[in-house]
Formats: structure tokens, C-alpha cells, sequence
């Protein structure tokens, strides 16, 4: 996250936190909850979800979420869409009104219409700066595997870029990382997600996503896979991820999150623990926010920065990062 972009970050989460608070202060569920806060990010520029996303290679918006209630265990997930400007909502008509979990492409964007969830064209959800950001980014990829075809797969390989290649994988210039993604200023993880415990004792989390610059298109990440970048369970507890897709998802983090945590430990703890495992057995990058039944939390990133906030009945607080 840039400097210049702290300040939007940080009043963006403090938004998302408002919206969420009041449907918990008036008694409302912690699923509503999450629903609200997640939406006010999507709508909100500054964020890699909704309108304002990330691009793919084709120059689309192309968006991934899940929400999920920890009580009955109930989920919703949208894949792949690209009319959706809220694509957190159609998730939620999915949990709420589908005997099914998980919906992509045009067939949940025909599910979110059919439920009243009006749809909107690709363009109307890209903004210059992405287009931008998209061709600086390809003007990047292509000189620099120009310069270093061995060198940029090697190092894509290394910082477990989900481009790096492999020995099966073709060698188009999609295949290589410009840089040390920790070194690129242009590469930032920008998903949103919220996690919320009710008056009822509920917990629910939902997490919502453009997914990474110039994916290829069909790729689906962690955000919306259960358990990976979300997870609900009041034995457990609520968690969102942000990160690199591709490395969280092979070890499921969410869930492993949530199982550190039934078996006793602190969500703080368990929120730090996650980040090590996640950067120790994939190279992975990326933040965490968790929250248990008794409503104790934990916020950690092994990122430079990730903007955070969070209520309670006694305190308030924000931040981009989150001193150990
Ligand atoms: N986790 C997201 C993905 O891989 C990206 C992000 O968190 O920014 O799709």
C-alpha cells in the first residue's frame, strides 16, 4: 500500500466498520453484519473489489466472493463474475435462498437477477486507474522478459508468484513475474472482508475480491473458496484472508485458522501462527482477520502494511499496520 493511498484505506475500513456496527448495535444477526461492511469496500474505489478492481489480462473486472454464517454453517459463493457490482449480495441470496453453496460465471450472474440483484456491464465497474495500472503493468512483464526470460521465471518461481512457471506450463510472457512482487509497488492485495459476533452469540465472515492484476481470466483465488480465504464456525471461529490466492489456498488457511482456534488457541496467536505458516510452507504473502465466539481477535499480515479496524463495546481502533 502506497503512503498516498494510506489515508483512503484507512478511512475506507472505518466506513466499512460503521456500517457493520450499526446493524449489530441495533440486535441484528453478525451475517448482516459482514454483508453491510463488505459492501460500503466494494463500493469504495480505493479497494480490489466492486467496481474499481484489479483487471485480468483481458482488461475486465472479473470478481470472486464468499460469505458465510458460523451458526448453521450455511454459505454462499460467487465466482468469475463480471456484472455484478456487489457480488457479496448475490452471495447472500445464495446462502439464503439456493439449496446451493457455490455459483460462477453467467449462471450466478443469472441466479443474482433472478433474485432481484440488478446487473450492470463490465465497464460501468472499470476505472482508469486500473487501466492504467493494467498497461504499465503488461509494458512491464513484456520488457522484462525480453531482458531476463531465465531470470523471470526463476524468480516468479521463487516468490510463489501464481505465474511462475513450471515445468508443464507454457512460456508466454503471462508466465513471468515483472519483479520480486515484494519489490513492485504496482502489485498489492487489496481483497476486503469482515468478520462480525452478534448479541445472539453468532459469529458470520464474508470476504470479497477483484482477485490479482492481470490474472488470467477464469482464475478463481482464495477469497471465495470455503475455508481458504473465509470461514465461519461458532465452534471455532470467523476469518478472512487477503494474500496472494494461490499459496493460501493450498493450505486451506482459513480453516487452519479456525481449527488452531477450537483446539484452544488465542485468535491473536492463531492469526500470527497462520501468517508464519503461510510465508515457512509456500512462500506466501498476505493478512488475516479473526474473531471467536467469546470475541476475542486477531489482525496480522506478513505484508509491509494491511489497513485494518475494529469495535467493540469498549474500544475503537485502526490502522494500516499491526504492532506484535
Ligand atoms: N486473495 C486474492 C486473490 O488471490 C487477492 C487479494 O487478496 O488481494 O484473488
Amino acid at each position: 500500500m502506497p503512503d498516498d493511498m494510506v489515508e483512503a484505506h484507512i478511512r475506507g475500513v472505518n466506513n466499512a466498520l460503521a456500517a457493520g456496527w450499526r446493524v449489530l448495535e441495533r440486535g441484528g444477526p453478525a451475517l448482516d453484519a459482514v454483508e453491510e461492511a463488505v459492501v460500503i469496500m466494494e463500493d469504495d474505489e480505493t479497494f480490489d473489489a466492486g467496481r474499481g478492481s484489479f483487471l485480468n489480462r483481458d482488461g475486465k473486472v472479473q470478481l470472486d466472493a464468499l460469505i458465510m454464517e458460523g451458526s448453521t454453517l450455511r454459505a454462499g459463493g460467487v465466482g468469475c463474475v463480471e456484472r455484478l457490482r456487489n457480488p457479496v449480495r448475490a452471495a447472500r441470496k445464495i446462502l439464503s435462498e439456493s439449496p446451493h453453496v457455490y455459483f460462477v460465471g453467467e449462471g450466478a450472474e443469472k441466479f443474482a437477477a433472478e433474485h432481484g440483484i440488478p446487473l450492470c456491464e463490465n465497464k460501468e465497474l472499470i476505472i482508469p486507474r486500473e487501466v492504467e495500472r493494467l498497461r504499465e503493468y503488461q509494458a512491464r512483464l513484456r520488457e522484462y522478459q525480453v531482458k531476463n526470460p531465465t531470470l523471470a521465471a526463476k524468480n516468479a518461481a521463487r516468490m510463489g508468484h501464481p505465474n511462475a512457471l513450471s515445468s508443464s506450463q507454457p512460456t508466454g510472457s503471462e508466465m513471468f513475474a515483472p519483479v520480486d512482487v515484494d519489490d513492485d509497488p504496482t502489485i498489492s492485495h487489496d481483497t476486503v472482508g469482515a468478520v462480525a459476533l452478534d448479541r445472539d452469540g453468532n459469529i458470520a465472515a464474508a470476504t470479497s475480491t477483484g482477485g490479482t492484476l492481470n490474472k488470467a481470466p477464469g482464475r478463481l483465488g482464495d477469497s471465495s473458496l470455503i475455508g481458504c480465504g473465509c470461514y465461519a464456525d461458532n465452534q471455532s471461529a470467523a476469518v478472512s484472508t487477503t494474500g496472494w490466492g494461490e499459496p493460501i489456498m493450498k493450505l486451506v488457511l482459513a480453516k487452519w485458522t479456525a481449527d488452531r482456534i477450537s483446539a484452544g488457541n488465542m485468535p491473536e496467536w492463531s492469526a500470527l501462527e497462520a501468517m508464519n505458516y503461510l510465508k515457512q510452507r509456500v512462500n506466501g504473502h498476505g493478512g488475516i482477520i479473526v474473531l471467536d465466539p467469546t470475541g476475542h481477535i486477531g489482525i496480522a499480515h506478513n505484508t509491509p502494511r494491511m489497513a485494518w479496524a475494529y469495535k467493540t463495546v469498549k474500544k475503537q481502533e485502526a490502522g494500516v499496520e499491526r504492532a506484535v
